[in-house]
């Protein structure tokens, strides 16, 4: 992003600086509800158009009425990515005014976003994770825990029937990286290789045994929280022991 700064500085536009929009969406959902607070024309200088409007929608922002114009970065080249920048500052004044929303910290941010607008609820994304990523509210799948999603971990997104899992991070291109033009027929034929990959011929039955797996870690991290607990309200019991 080096040179694109340089370029909006030189162009001495108003600038927003988002460190990571993955995990300012999930740490600081309302600065960034803030942020795009007004009735300004906006240019986004991002990943996939798809990713970033579904992540401002999990901030609670209203996409449909701000004017929001978006530059993919991962398909553009820096040149294209300044003429771009220029096309659309010709029609906008203004001094720059610096902001920057950063998000630090030791988790990177790697979570699953559902694209509603496919999204059938058929709640094979929650039966499959074991990790409680997803959870079944009111007949609809929401992510529910993302830090509990492995980091890396794309495999909930390779088996959802609907393409309708984007990992904004994803490091290839295509529909699980938010990509909004993907062909239907070749990413069918890719999910139903990956189900067979990844759950075998009998889906029901895996997803079962995954169902299961997780009720079972589940208890063991509550048995290991309660003995964990035990411990702590002894040794305040007993602080000599
Ligand atoms: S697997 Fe896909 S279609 Fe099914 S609930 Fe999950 S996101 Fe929706
Ligand atoms: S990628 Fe893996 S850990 Fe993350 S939500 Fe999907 S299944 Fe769960």
């Amino acid at each position: 992003m080096k040179g694109i700064s340089d370029h909006l500085e030189i162009k001495n536009c108003q600038v927003i600086e988002i460190s990571d929009l993955c995990g300012c969406a999930v740490e600081k959902p309302d600065e960034i509800r803030k942020l795009f607070n007004g009735s300004d024309d906006f240019l986004i200088i991002a990943c996939y158009p798809r990713s970033v409007s579904l992540l401002l929608g999990k901030c609670g922002i209203e996409i449909k009425s701000l004017n929001l114009n978006y530059i993919n970065f991962r398909e553009l080249n820096n040149i294209q990515i300044f003429k771009e920048i220029d096309t659309f500052l010709e029609s906008e004044e203004g001094s720059r005014k610096p902001d920057y929303l950063s998000y630090n910290n030791e988790w990177p941010s790697w979570f699953p976003i559902i694209d509603n607008s496919r999204c059938n609820s058929c709640g094979q994304c929650s039966d499959f994770c074991l990790f409680g990523v997803y959870e079944k509210i009111d007949n609809k799948v929401v992510v529910v825990n993302p830090k509990g999603c492995k980091y890396n971990c794309p495999a909930c997104a390779r088996i959802c029937p609907q393409i309708a899992i984007i990992f904004p991070k994803y490091e290839h291109s295509g529909a699980i990286a938010g990509s909004e033009t993907f062909d239907e027929l070749a990413e069918q034929r890719r999910q139903n290789s990956d189900i067979d990959t990844i759950l075998g011929t009998n889906i029901y039955k895996a997803l079962e045994m995954r169902k299961a797996k997780r009720q079972s870690i589940i208890r063991s991290t509550a048995m290991q929280q309660a003995i964990v607990e035990r411990e702590k309200a002894l040794a305040e019991k007993n602080p000599n022991q």
